[in-house]
């Protein structure tokens, strides 16, 4: 069944478009590339101590714990064995093409480590398009939005993974569907290694879309906070997922942003009508929170993102007043900072959360009060709406802009 899965995943990746990187695999062990099946934890060649891992693929080798869970029956649409061990394992060697130096590039580069995983569990249902397993870490992205995107340590992946879904954003919403454009970040990482992944995925998006993380990124913030109709809504075709981790099925039919959710921790998971997919510093809207307000939301880390949300289920307004929202997001130390390194806010007003097409980011240009950038705004007939939220974004290309402050300020007018 490994062996099924690696041939079928190697076809689909020549038919995606990667035939000349398959080419370029390394054959160590007669002309082949060598696969070993082994127990786990796996022991190798290369590394001085045992993995607890199912797989594990280095250039030139792969190795496969033979344990792993799957079905039996070769008729069951997809499992483990086949989708994470077959079609991700195969496209991290073909990752690994597009890297001089790979191991110790591996070890030096956290967003090189972030997008092998990312993308190699994004290729997964390109595969098997059943697989409904393989967003199984968005909790561990979604549920902390406020930390960095760019994560994975030598030893935690699992925000990494998690992230498959900023690959499923580029190319649905950014390439219109077409997968290219993760071949693109790869193709465009190998010509200029040094320039590292994240200025290759830049690269891309200014060159080939007519964007750029500056406008892509808090796009993406946006989708994630609906995550409903409207957001991820391509369909696969073929009806049954199977989530072999849990060894239960979703329904037939379902669009990707409902698998999605289905991996969402409970309480979020469950109300695709009504509440965010993220979790959001409020919401406002108990009698005692009710404004004026000061807070301090959480602290974002560079390609991060926190959730303000202000509701007016306790307004209790006398019939005929309107209330205006006054707000302002203060970034404390930040004024230095030129334009393009400045964190994004928007503000969307949302009559109806469930209603399509969902309202746009409206962005607010800040004023420097100091040291501190202020982004103000005045949201009129607040009254009229199910709630506003605020999306901060940070998106400093440089890690030690982590931990970065915000502020708020609310306060009602009633005319
Ligand atoms: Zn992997």
């Amino acid at each position: 069944m490994l062996a099924e899965s690696l041939e079928q995943s190697y076809i689909t990746y020549e038919q995606m478009g990667y035939g000349a990187h398959l080419n370029e695999i390394p054959k160590t062990v007669n002309e082949r590339y060598p696969v070993y099946i082994s127990t786990q934890p796996i022991w190798t060649n290369v590394l001085p101590f045992a993995q607890h891992t199912g797989g594990i693929t280095f250039p030139d080798q792969m190795y496969i714990a033979r344990d792993q869970p799957y079905f039996p029956d070769p008729n069951a649409p997809i499992d483990w064995l086949r989708s994470q061990l077959g079609a991700h394992e195969l496209y991290h060697t073909i990752q690994w093409t597009y890297i001089s130096n790979p191991i110790g590039t591996w070890l030096t580069s956290e967003e090189l480590r972030w997008w092998m995983e990312a993308t190699a569990e994004w290729a997964q249902p390109h595969v098997y398009d059943q697989d409904g397993q393989y967003p199984k870490f968005s909790d561990y992205l979604l549920s902390n939005p406020h930390l960095s995107m760019v994560q994975r340590s030598l030893s935690e992946g699992t925000r990494a993974y998690g992230s498959f879904i900023f690959a499923t954003f580029l190319e649905e919403q950014i390439a219109n569907g077409n997968h290219v454009v993760i071949q693109q970040t790869w193709e465009r990482y190998g010509t200029n290694p040094n320039a590292g992944m994240l200025t290759a995925i830049e690269n891309v998006l200014v060159q080939n879309y007519n964007t750029s993380f500056r406008d892509a990124f808090p796009e993406f913030a946006r989708l994630n906070y609906f995550m409903n109709q409207g957001t991820y809504d391509f369909v696969p075709p073929n009806g049954v997922y199977t989530d072999t981790r849990n060894l239960g099925s979703l329904q037939n039919n379902w669009p990707l942003w409902r698998i999605f959710r289905e991996k969402l921790a409970p309480d979020i998971r469950d109300h695709p009508n009504d509440t965010a997919a993220v979790p959001v510093e409020g919401p406002i809207n108990e009698p005692a929170n009710l404004f004026p307000i000061q807070a301090e939301a959480t602290a974002i880390d560079h390609l991060g993102v926190t959730y303000i949300e202000f509701r007016t289920s306790n307004l209790n307004l006398q019939p005929g007043a309107s209330a205006d929202l006054e707000l302002t997001i203060t970034i404390p130390e930040r004024a230095g900072l030129v334009s393009l390194h400045r964190p994004r806010v928007s503000v969307i007003s949302i009559q109806d959360f469930d209603g399509v097409p969902h309202p746009g980011n409206q962005f607010i240009q800040p004023q420097t009060n100091g040291a501190d950038l202020e982004y103000t705004t005045i949201i009129q007939n607040f009254q009229r709406n199910n709630r506003v939220v605020v999306i901060v974004s940070n998106f400093l290309p440089v890690a030690n802009f982590d931990g970065m402050d915000v502020h708020y300020r609310a306060a009602i007018n009633i005319h």
